[in-house]
């Protein structure tokens, strides 16, 4: 249904186009073509004119939204229309937590995503193995043995059959966990008297014996064993992940824990023509010089931006490495881990606030969220000249509930990935048992308290399909419709809260709602447009909506085929 009522927005000048945070100058716009997008329901994310008819397009910016009539009228006969065929069109999505890099390799690299049980893994890799070359390490990730019917991590016991020869390491698909076979752990030296590193873990037996499951920095100890992709394969995974991700229907991500050198490449691809979406950097802690004696990093068609460094506070709750305030619940004799020291921080972080960083670190168990919260706020509170900070915390997963408030009254951004939650509730009642559930994903009570959610899906850990993360924020149910009363469906969104949680406020936390985030004229033409009217549909239908256009700047980087 179009809503008739709607007062349309008139075209405005275009010398609009000057505050749109375009490259190029505003009467370059003059000239240039206007394509119209009309012919289904439109969001244009606005609370005071939710829908449109039409929205007219030049040069890569938003010249009109409002009417079909009116906007036809306005841009004159020479206009192209784009018809939506009675698909809907959203802001351009943008998965605020993602590893670019990562999800080019899933698509080069052995890929465990579907794998259901040990079983089927040890088949894979039996295969693989054979067409690996003598010495080769056999390299996998996205594995997770939750809902396994073997209800357990593999081992070297299960890959050893399978390559008793060549190394073997295949990551969990959190990347908090790997597996080693015995040729790994050898060439990397690992046996059984070899120490847990600080912040990570060597998991043995009862009897003490290493069982191949390597937890957080204990993964470091394999990390010269795994070929570190060269110049050209990683062009090739930026290029790959760039198509993967258009054809899902996102216009950009908020790319995690990326080395400084991979920004400058991701810049020059976008500028090239290689990867057409939208890249926010999160950099790693070695790129915080740099950026804060350089400020902000652009391309010059300012589809990527580099201003964020990435921290590490734990690990995840899956391989029992998030940092918790009383012990787990299914293993009494562990906490989790703490990966960053207070002093450490406060110098990053005094650094950070200096050179005007955004800084984003992940938190996940409920003693690192409030740790790092106290940090933050000792941070702010010395730096009383620095405002508009946005600092974030990435995933922010289990929360004492007290501290909630907290991220209002410091102003910090929760990002979180709502398939996460899905997937985590299937064995967080059992590391955290009920009373810690309270402020688990907790999403509702982080907006009613007055937190801006950037909301993304973390992958390669998840599939990173924009459906899945839209159906999970608004049915926090799984993907087979499964919910308990431990899975708190008090704390699902509204779909109004969801859309923004994929649009508005990923543009804020990337410092880019003036350009980015709602569709109104001036903003840059950034749409999703997904068969379905994913504001109304029956929740079940969401994960079938599919992708059919993604645009970014007007330009048209994804078509479904018909
Ligand atoms: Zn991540």
């Amino acid at each position: 249904m179009i809503d008739l009522r709607l007062p349309a927005v008139a075209l405005l000048a275009l010398a609009l186009t000057a505050c749109g945070g375009a490259d190029k100058p505003a009467d370059a716009a003059s000239d240039a073509p206007v394509t119209i997008f009309t012919g289904g329901m439109i969001y244009t994310g606005l609370d005071e004119a939710p829908t449109a008819e039409a929205v007219a397009v030049a040069d890569g910016v938003i010249l009109g939204v409002g009417t079909r009539a009116l906007i036809e009228e306005s841009a004159g006969d020479d206009a192209v229309i784009v018809n939506l065929e009675g698909a809907a069109m959203y802001p351009g999505f943008t998965d605020s937590h993602a590893h670019f890099l990562g999800i080019g390799m899933r698509e080069l690299t052995l890929n465990l995503e579907g794998v259901r049980s040990i079983e089927a893994l040890v088949a894979i890799l039996t295969e693989t193995v054979q067409d690996a070359e003598q010495g080769e390490t056999v390299y996998g990730r996205g594995w997770i043995e939750t809902g396994w019917p073997e209800a357990r991590m593999p081992t070297r016991d299960d890959l050893d059959p399978a390559s008793p020869d060549n190394p073997v390491i295949l990551r969990r698909a959190d990347g908090h966990a790997l597996v080693a076979n015995t040729a790994a752990l050898e060439a990397a030296g690992i046996d059984d008297a070899t120490a847990d590193p600080d912040g990570g873990r060597i998991v043995r037996d009862a009897a003490g014996r290493a069982t191949g499951i390597l937890v957080d920095n204990a993964m470091g100890l394999v990390a010269a064993l795994i070929e570190t992709p060269g110049e050209e394969t990683k062009r090739q995974a930026y290029a790959t992940a760039s198509k993967v991700y258009a054809a899902y229907g996102w216009t950009g991500l908020h790319n995690m824990s990326v080395e400084p050198a991979n920004a400058n490449m991701i810049t020059a691809l976008s500028e090239d023509g290689t990867v057409d979406i939208r890249v926010y950097n999160s950099v790693d802690e070695p790129g915080l010089d740099a950026l804060a004696a350089n400020g902000p990093q652009a391309s010059n068609n300012g589809r990527i931006l580099t201003r964020a460094v990435k921290l590490y506070m734990d690990g995840a709750l899956g391989s029992r490495g998030a940092l918790l305030t009383e012990p787990y619940s299914d293993q009494p004799e562990t906490s989790g881990l703490a990966l960053m020291r207070r002093q450490d921080a406060l110098d990053i972080f005094n650094r950070a606030i200096a050179g005007g960083v955004q800084i984003n670190t992940h938190a996940i168990g409920d003693e690192a969220n409030r740790l790092l919260l106290d940090w933050y706020a000792e941070a702010f509170a010395a730096n009383p000249e620095a405002n508009d900070l946005r600092w974030r915390i990435e995933h922010a997963q289990i929360l004492h509930t007290e501290d909630i408030q907290r991220f209002a009254d410091l102003s910090v951004i929760a990002s979180m990935q709502p398939s996460h939650a899905i997937g985590d509730l299937y064995f967080a009642p059992d590391r955290l048992g009920p009373n810690r559930l309270d402020g688990a994903y907790a999403w509702r009570s982080l907006i009613d308290a007055g937190v801006i959610i950037a909301a993304g899906s973390d992958a390669p850990v998840e599939r990173g399909d924009p459906l899945i993360e839209f159906y999970a924020a608004v049915a926090r149910r799984g993907l087979d419709g499964t919910q308990t009363e431990d899975w708190r469906p008090d704390e699902a969104v509204t779909r109004a809260q969801a859309l923004k949680m994929f649009t508005a406020w990923p543009a804020y936390a990337s410092f880019q709602e003036h350009t980015l985030g709602t569709i109104e004229p001036g903003k840059r033409a950034d749409f999703t447009v997904f068969a379905k009217d994913i504001m109304t549909i029956p929740e079940a239908e969401i994960l079938s909506a599919t992708p059919v256009m993604t645009v970014v700047d007007g330009e048209i980087i994804y078509r479904a085929e018909k």
